[in-house]
């Protein structure tokens, strides 16, 4: 197989939820998988809705991901190429111009439902004479433009539905132009899928009638298609689509919170595979568990707790050298021994921030500790140099000195050590703290 060439195309009227980031994820890891390349594309050729800040949005969304693309393109910028293929279109007799108003095709849609017939367009543009047209253009309307489908069934072989068809006789000719010379999104779809050899076209399935009216159209452009794959949708936990416009899990309002970009990749891709949801810490592990073909048919529902645990199991088990950049940019100054004292009790990474506190000495003890049991803990305690054997050297001599054992011995250590009842191994924590800061708390 040649080297894939895949596309991820938002439009940038809002920011991307993690329905999307599905969909870039798996053309992503896709083409990786085949080493391959990855376009982003912006369909923005709606110029009132599109904005160069939701554009910029999004790549810093994607960056975010951990997506890099190969290339950028913007629809807006290649109108040229979308005219001289309507043009091509036009004189080989696909593309023919229609003057109905919309009142007067929901005059017709009414009129087939009355008589239980589809809602297809009855092609009466196609019969109009030159000088009906003129009529219509002299009166002030302007033609939009539908493109004449072959009234067959279009086949294909999908790459997670297997052999799927489109009837198109139960298809009304797509408007590819509207009257105000605007294109809808099919053609310049094609047109630049064509021009940048895309290979493989994954989307979601709700574009599944969308390619059974774009085979056609690359066929008469271009004489082939690339392979169509339709990967099942994300739904909200009660099973509602999810909004771009309500902004729904947006993959920015997920990095706001502090999820691990990992996290979220995991469990945008794996939700609804073949695979059980876990945490992938790298791109390369999770593009390896991605197979196609093996995706669920059915909607998957996007838990936000379930990211919650994801996420906390990715920390658990990152090294230093994956978090090191970020603890900085948080305020937080760690080293190894300190993260992977703490790795294992964090949520969300900026968590480490109060065990960096702790280990400086910002505690809160709490009242009514036993001043007898600490004073015989700190006689027990040792002098530095301390390692990870030290705390359990230092209770022994705590059992033996105060016949203590169990919660009633280590609990009150805890409290008085980091104002906490819960918290990472103090085996792990005891040598971070440090002599001078342990007297000063057990004192
Ligand atoms: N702009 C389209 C969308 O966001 C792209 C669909 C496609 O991948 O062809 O739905």
């Amino acid at each position: 197989m040649t080297a894939p060439i895949v596309r991820f195309a938002p439009s940038p009227t809002g920011r991307i939820h993690i329905g999307n980031a599905r969909t870039a994820l798996l053309n992503y890891l896709f083409a990786k998988r085949g080493g391959g390349q990855f376009i982003l594309r912006y369909d923005d050729t709606d110029l009132e809705r599109s904005t160069r800040e939701f554009a910029d949005g999004i790549a810093t969304d994607i960056n975010w991901l951990g997506i890099k693309p190969d290339h950028v393109i913007r629809q807006s910028e290649r109108f040229d190429l979308y005219d001289e293929a309507a043009n091509r279109l036009r004189a080989m007799g696909k593309l023919y111009a229609c003057y109905e108003t919309e009142e007067e095709l929901e005059r017709k849609r009414k009129r087939q439902a009355a008589r239980h017939l589809p809602p297809v367009y009855d092609r009466a543009a196609l019969k109009l004479t030159d000088e009906e047209k003129a009529a219509f253009e002299a009166e002030g309307r302007k033609p939009h433009w539908r493109y004449l489908l072959d009234d067959r069934s279009v086949t294909w072989t999908d790459l997670v539905r297997g052999p799927s068809h489109v009837e198109s006789a139960s298809l009304s000719d797509p408007v590819l132009i509207r009257a105000d010379g605007s294109y809808l999104y099919t053609l310049p779809s094609v047109v630049d899928d064509i021009a940048m050899g895309v290979t493989h076209v994954i989307r979601g399935e709700d574009h599944v009638t969308n390619t059974g009216v774009q085979i056609q159209i690359f066929e008469t452009l271009s004489g082939s298609s690339p392979q169509f794959g339709h990967h099942n949708l994300l739904t909200n936990a009660s099973g509602e689509g999810l909004s771009k416009r309500l902004g729904h899990f947006s993959i920015a309002s997920l990095r706001e919170v502090d999820m691990e970009p990992m996290a979220v990749a995991s469990l945008a891709v794996l939700v609804g595979s073949s695979e059980a949801v876990r945490a992938v810490p790298s791109m390369d592990e999770l593009g390896a568990l991605v197979d196609l073909s093996r995706l669920s048919r059915a909607p998957a529902k996007f838990d936000e707790h379930e990211l919650d645990g994801l996420n906390a199991r990715l920390l658990h088990q990152l090294p230093f050298a994956d978090v090191s950049a970020r603890l900085a940019k948080l305020g937080i100054s760690a080293h190894e021994a300190f993260w992977l004292a703490v790795r294992g009790n964090l949520a969300r990474l900026g968590d480490a921030a109060q065990w960096a506190d702790i280990v400086a000495g910002l505690i809160k003890r709490p009242d009514g500790l036993d001043a007898d049991f600490l004073k015989s803990a700190l006689e027990c305690l040792p002098s530095e140099p301390w390692d990870h054997e030290t705390w359990g050297a230092w209770t022994t001599k705590v059992k033996e000195a105060t016949l203590r054992k169990g919660k009633d011995l280590f609990m009150p250590l805890r409290l008085a050590l980091t104002g906490l009842e819960h918290g990472p191994e103090l085996k792990l924590l005891l040598p971070l703290i440090g002599e001078q800061q342990a007297r000063l708390r057990l004192a």
